[in-house]
Formats: structure tokens, C-alpha cells, sequence
């Protein structure tokens, strides 16, 4: 892969977007690309061709990869941004790109690392585009090679283990914490194209996963499924949730319906991905994303940039800084500086520690919702939403109220085969949650609009 990469020209930091499914071309892609010296840049499969252009003209792409189904969406937003060399693996299908074959029939046995160093960056992955349009963040391969290296080894993850790989590729905690983390330890990816309950049990069953990586939706989705055995499990040995928070609900019945402990991480694509982790069950604290890996600080400042104290009082937004954070936003440099101020990461997000160092996220800045002068954090009404038994799954953003300011409103799920009404859920919270908190508007759905990666979309709720 490298050698083909070079014979086209590819060049030490040029980028080459990789716009695939979990399927094996991407990691051969992934590392062909690095031994060339080239920067990754990962690109979601979801994306339309407009997004597609964006992408990779923001990136400066000199070259694509992409993936047979996506060939007509892919070729459109190339010819948009000007890439001309393009390739599709996958399927035969009606599309005018060149064939991704062409870039692994073997040209020579040997092919020499290309120059690069620690500190040059390896990827430009862009972050979720939860709260606005996704950032490019610059990914070192200093930072990349830690972030697979530190908690694979807190972790224990070991050559006999067979991790799920369902988490999207192209997302950071995919493509560092499953794929980078695994292969840095010689474990097997079991690769799942496409999330489906079904066919996450289905890997697990046939492949005796050991991990199961997964984002908060996918849990939840799990819960859902029959208890009806039709899927030995009793391979795993751990589940591990990050990208979002999980609601305590869905782990407390994950945990019990399938034997497996769930271990809660934080991270972010400018972090590549780890800040802080519960590294095993004895060690762990209870809805904590646990205490920040080895060599990474994290702290909790509050709105004048001082260090606050640990306790749940003391929240504030998380900082962080050590081997783990990107060098910076791609072509913008403000906002780099923005994020950086004072020397330190500012991750947009708020939390607290406790005593013990155990990190506690309460929700991120831009979701604080500030009714009529009161704050209520989003995260703490999705908690309760998730306690009721006839709700599936619930997210809670703000939203412009003239007399208040903002207003408090539950986008609910209920769980299949349930009779649930607005109002019952409205009575439900108002019972449990302080007045200015409760949920007076309530809107029920059949699903939530979720980022490539599974996480709920609020923009889009919004
Ligand atoms: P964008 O930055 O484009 O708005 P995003 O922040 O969702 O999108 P990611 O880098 O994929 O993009 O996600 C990182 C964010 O996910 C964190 O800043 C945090 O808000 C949230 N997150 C990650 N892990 C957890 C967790 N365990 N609990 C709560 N939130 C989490
Ligand atoms: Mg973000």
C-alpha cells in the first residue's frame, strides 16, 4: 500500500482521506498510508457529497479512498473539491472510480519507512459536529502512538483477545482506542460494517470476543434486544463506554443482563482519544469516567482560569494537557489558541473530582441550560428520564422561551410495546426533579438522530 501510494505521488505530509466502512482495507489503508509518510484523513461514511467537499478541501486531500456504496456521493464531492485521484474498494458497483485493488497488487517487497517524526502530524480527524461544523483536529503520531500504547497497558489487553470493532473507523475512539489500541498488542478486531444489535451478538457469539468497545446508544440498543439466549456472550470480559455519557440506568442493567463489567472512559478527537479511565471493575467508581491515564493532567478550573477544589460543589470546566492532546485545529489557528489559553486543553466540558481523583462529568458548556437564572445541567434530567420503565432512551436540550430565557425540553423514546403519554412523562420528572428542573415540554419519537459514531445529534434536535 505504501509502495502504490508513493508511485502516485504521494509525498511525506501529503493527506489522503480514507472514506470507508470497518472493513479490512481500512486499517491496511490506515497503516499504508502512514509508512508513506502520509497524513490520514478520516472521513464519516455518512457524509454527502457537499460535506465530502468540505472535508476534503479543508484537509487539502491529495487523494481518495473510498468504499463501493459510496462511490456516487464520494466521487461527486471529490470532483467538488478538485481531488482527481480516487479509489473504491468494496463491491463491484457502477462508478467511475479505479479500483482500490490497484493499490495492493504488490510493487516490491520492501519499502522504507518514510521520514517522519514524533512530533509531525499522522491524522486529521474530524471531531463529531455535535455541538456545530466538525473541527479538523491534527493528530500527532507521538500522540497517536501513546494513546494506543497507555491503555492497552492499563488495560492488560493482551494477543488472545478479540476486540469488536464497531465503533466507526473513522471516529477517534474507534480508530485509536479499538484499531490502534488492538493492534499495538497483537489482539484481533472482529470488524462489524454496521451497527445492528444483531450483528454485534452475532461477532461476539462467533469470533468469542473478549471487548466490546461501544458508545452509550449501542448499549442501550443491546438492553433492548430479547433475553432469549439465542447468543453465548460469555466470551467477554469487558465492556468499555466513552464518547458520551452512559445514563446509570443502562449500565446498572447492561451489567446485569449480560455478566460483563462496563468501564467508562472520557476522551475527545483532540485528545486522540483517552483523558481518563476506569482501568478495571475492582478499581472503578461508580458513574466516574474514572481518573486520568498515566501522563496525562486533568484539572477542573473554574470561569476565571483558577483550580478548583475536588468536590461535587466544585464544578468547572475540565482541562487538561500532557502527551495525549493535538497540535492544534486545521487552519485555524484562533480557535487552537482559544482551546489552548493558559497552556492547557480546554475540553468544553464540565465536571468535578472527587477526593480520590475519580473524574465526574456533569455536561458540556454549550448544553448548560439557564432557566429563568437557574442552571440545570441536561445530563441529570436524561438520568431520570432513563429511570422510568416505559422509556427506551431520552436526550434534553434548552430551548428559547421569552418569559425564561430558555425551557426545558425532553426528546423521549419509549420502549416498544409501551403506552407512554408526554404527560405522564411530565409528571414523572416533575416528582423527582426540583421545579425549575422538570421537563415542561416533552416530544415523543420513534428514535433520536444519532452522529456517525452513535451519538445523539442535539444540533439536530435543536
Ligand atoms: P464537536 O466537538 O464537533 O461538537 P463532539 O465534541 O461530540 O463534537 P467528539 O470529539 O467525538 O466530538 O466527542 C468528545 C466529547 O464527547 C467530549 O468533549 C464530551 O463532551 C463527550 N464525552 C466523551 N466521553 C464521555 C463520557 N464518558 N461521558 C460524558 N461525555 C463524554
Ligand atoms: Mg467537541
Amino acid at each position: 500500500m505504501a509502495a502504490a501510494l508513493t508511485a502516485r505521488g504521494v509525498r511525506p505530509g501529503d493527506r489522503v482521506a480514507l472514506h470507508l466502512p470497518n472493513v479490512p482495507e481500512f486499517p491496511i489503508a490506515y497503516f499504508g498510508i502512514l509508512k508513506a509518510g502520509g497524513v490520514v484523513v478520516p472521513l464519516n461514511v455518512l457524509l454527502r457529497a457537499p460535506e465530502i467537499a468540505f472535508q476534503l478541501a479543508d484537509s487539502g486531500a491529495k487523494l481518495l479512498l473510498t468504499w463501493s456504496a459510496f462511490a456516487g456521493d464520494a466521487a461527486k464531492g471529490a470532483a467538488e473539491a478538485g481531488v482527481t485521484e480516487c479509489y473504491a474498494a468494496g463491491p463491484p458497483a457502477d462508478h467511475p472510480l479505479r479500483p482500490f485493488a490497484d493499490l495492493t497488487t504488490p510493487i516490491s517487497a520492501a519499502f522504507p519507512l518514510a521520514d517522519r517524526q514524533p512530533q509531525d502530524v499522522a491524522a486529521i480527524v474530524y471531531t463529531s459536529g455535535t455541538t456545530g461544523q466538525p473541527k479538523g483536529a491534527e493528530l500527532t503520531n507521538f500522540q497517536l502512538y501513546m494513546n494506543a500504547d497507555i491503555p492497552g497497558r492499563l488495560f492488560e489487553l493482551r494477543p488472545d483477545d478479540v476486540v469488536i470493532a464497531v465503533l466507526p473507523l473513522f471516529h477517534v475512539f474507534g480508530m485509536s482506542s479499538t484499531m490502534n489500541v488492538g493492534i499495538r498488542f497483537g489482539a484481533a478486531l472482529s470488524l462489524v460494517p454496521r451497527f445492528t444489535p444483531e450483528a454485534v451478538l452475532g461477532a461476539i457469539a462467533r469470533d468469542r470476543a473478549t471487548i466490546f468497545d461501544g458508545v452509550p446508544t449501542m448499549f442501550t440498543a443491546l438492553l433492548a434486544q430479547p433475553d432469549d439466549g439465542r447468543y453465548d456472550t460469555s466470551s467477554l470480559r469487558v465492556c468499555i463506554s466513552g464518547g458520551d455519557a452512559i445514563p446509570a440506568q443502562v449500565l446498572d442493567a447492561f451489567e446485569r443482563r449480560y455478566r460483563v463489567p462496563i468501564l467508562e472512559g472520557y476522551g475527545m478527537t483532540e485528545t486522540a482519544a483517552t483523558i481518563s479511565f476506569n482501568v478495571s471493575e475492582q478499581d472503578r467508581r461508580a458513574y466516574s469516567v474514572g481518573r486520568p491515564v498515566w501522563g496525562v493532567e486533568a484539572q477542573v478550573w473554574d470561569g476565571d482560569g483558577r483550580r478548583l477544589p475536588p468536590g461535587p460543589g466544585n464544578v468547572g470546566e475540565i482541562v487538561t494537557r500532557g502527551y495525549h492532546t493535538m497540535r492544534g485545529y486545521h487552519g485555524h489557528p484562533a480557535a487552537t489558541a482559544e482551546a489552548f489559553a493558559g497552556g492547557w486543553f480546554h475540553t468544553g466540558d464540565l465536571g468535578y473530582f472527587d477526593d480520590d481523583g475519580y473524574l465526574f462529568i456533569v455536561d458540556r458548556k454549550k448544553e448548560l441550560i439557564i432557566r429563568g437564572g437557574y442552571n440545570v445541567y441536561p445530563r441529570e434530567v436524561e438520568e431520570v428520564l432513563h429511570r422510568h420503565p416505559g422509556v427506551l432512551t431520552a436526550a434534553v436540550i434548552g430551548v428559547p422561551d421569552e418569559r425564561l430565557g430558555e425551557e426545558v425540553k425532553a426528546f423521549v423514546v419509549p420502549r416498544p410495546g409501551t403506552a407512554l403519554s408526554a404527560a405522564e412523562v411530565i409528571g414523572y420528572c416533575r416528582d423527582r426533579l426540583a421545579s425549575y428542573k422538570y421537563p415542561r415540554l416533552v416530544e415523543l419519537r420513534a428514535s433520536l438522530p444519532l452522529s456517525g459514531a452513535g451519538k445523539v445529534l442535539k444540533k439536530e434536535l435543536r
